[in-house]
C-alpha cells in the first residue's frame, strides 16, 4: 500500500504520482559531451516521484 500523498498547497489527498524515469534529454546531452559516461547523466533523478494535485493542479517532486 502506497503512502497517502497530500498536496502541500491545499492539503487535498486527491493526488496522482508517477516515477520520473530515465531523463533522455539529459542522457543525450551527456553523450554529446562525455560519450558513454554521459549516458549516465540521464539516470540522475530517475527515482524521483512527480506528484500532481487533482484539486488545485499543484505539481511537486519527492
Ligand atoms: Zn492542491
Amino acid at each position: 500500500m502506497e503512502k497517502k500523498l497530500h498536496c502541500p498547497k491545499c492539503g487535498s489527498t486527491d493526488c496522482t504520482s508517477h516515477k520520473k524515469g530515465y531523463n533522455r534529454a539529459l542522457g543525450c546531452l551527456g553523450f554529446l559531451f562525455l560519450n558513454i559516461f554521459g549516458l549516465l547523466l540521464g539516470c540522475i533523478g530517475k527515482n524521483k516521484l512527480i506528484c500532481q494535485c487533482n484539486e488545485c493542479g499543484k505539481k511537486w517532486t519527492m
